[in-house]
């Protein structure tokens, strides 16, 4: 079999569906607080939702689909001049070399960022395009199931009023998810009466949700260290899973500090890249919990080895975001116990009427587990509509 075309389309909706149009309009810590008209909404610096999607197609006539985040409509023209030619006519089974030969080549301008997140959609692709070619979904290729239900994470709880969060945190209860997340609304420009606002909002979820569930907070890289220490020690009694993305990703000496400074597990990793970045995370011992997301960091190609190097540092791996993609690696991955999900928050009208589902078939949470499709490749289908 070999590739005899590659196409990326821009697709407006994005990947978080409803959820990211919805955080740019909520007041939400961001690494853009420190400037004062940045403050106010994420949405005032934030780029356009958008995907892209690579389509993979081979001289068997089957296709393959992966795909990434495209807000900046970047994907489409470094595939187009340059990826797409070092995979025509060749066989797409070889996802080794054919990742490792990406990667040396587009070194000079790429290894983070946007060069590797056409390098992941494609990866993804390749993937798939193996399983509809095999007729075997991507777990098992990966060498899964490890296990057959995903325990997914409410991820949402946004501060957006006591009464609200409260009823929100409750529904996630009775749904039968054990872990939820929330958002954390200040940072070091907003003082102390920021940091009591911020302990109100996790200690309003831990009185609504009891002792028995795991409790995580974001900070979307939007604390400093001192910030963060401070925080922490008002957060100690609240008992939390983990707190996540404290700083940007390349401050690593801060989450070093901070993990020595609180018995509060530290998370991040979502806006880092390839096994090397993983690697530094690692060595300078910053994280306690990993969360790369493949669409981002290389790849299930990548995202295997980062898991492997986890592995040996005692780390488990929670996939940053919902999708298919992470479904299909937490399915096939003894490290990774959890995968993020985003549930509709009751105080949210539902999404508009101009908002599609990107995906057909993508599974829903069941009391708090997700079955993963049997089906060839991903297993999901491209809403036509899209
Ligand atoms: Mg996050």
């Amino acid at each position: 079999m070999k590739i005899t075309a590659i196409r990326v389309r821009h697709i407006d909706e994005s990947l978080w569906g409803y959820l990211a149009e919805r955080e740019k309009t909520l007041p939400l810590v961001t690494p853009l607080d420190v400037y004062v008209q940045f403050k106010e909404t994420r949405g005032s610096w934030f780029w356009d939702s958008g995907t892209a999607l690579v389509e993979i197609e081979t001289d068997a006539g089957v296709t393959g689909r992966g795909w990434c985040e495209d807000g900046c409509r970047a994907i489409g023209p470094i595939v187009d001049n340059h990826l797409s030619r070092l995979l025509i006519d060749q066989d797409p089974s070889e996802t080794e070399g054919l990742w490792d030969r990406m990667f040396r080549a587009s070194t000079p301008y790429g290894r983070q960022g946007l060069a590797m997140m056409a390098i992941s959609a494609i990866d993804i692709a390749l993937w798939d395009l193996r399983g509809r070619a095999t007729g075997k979904p991507v777990y098992e290729l990966l060498g899964g199931p490890v296990r057959n239900t995903i325990p997914v994470y409410a991820s949402a709880l946004h501060p957006v009023g006591d009464r609200e969060v409260r009823d929100e945190a409750r529904t996630y209860v009775e749904a039968g998810y054990t872990t939820m997340k929330a958002r954390f609304p200040f940072g070091p420009g907003d003082g102390v009466a920021g940091m009591a606002a911020n302990e109100a909002h996790i200690r309003s979820i831990r009185e609504t949700i009891g002792d028995d569930i795991d409790l995580a907070a974001d900070c979307y890289m939007g604390w400093d260290l001192q910030y963060a220490v401070r925080m922490c020690q008002r957060l100690e009694p609240y008992r939390m899973a983990w707190v996540e993305e404290p700083f940007l990703p390349d401050d690593l000496r801060s989450y070093a500090r901070l993990r020595r400074e609180t018995s509060i597990p530290i998370s991040g990793g979502e806006h880092e890249f390839s096994r090397f970045g993983f690697q530094q995370i690692i060595d300078a011992e910053a994280m306690d919990i990993l969360q790369p997301d493949l669409r981002r960091c290389g790849g299930f190609t990548e995202g295997l080895k980062i898991a492997a190097l986890a592995s040996t540092a005692g780390l488990p791996v929670i996939p940053h975001a919902y999708g298919a993609t992470h479904l299909h690696f937490v399915a096939a991955t003894p490290n990774a116990p959890l995968a993020e999900y985003f549930p509709l928050p009751c105080w949210a009208t539902p999404a508009g009427p101009s908002h599609r589902h990107m995906f057909l078939d993508e599974p829903v949470p069941v009391g708090g587990n997700v079955a993963v499709s049997n089906e060839p490749g991903l297993g999901v289908r491209l809403n036509p509509e899209c």
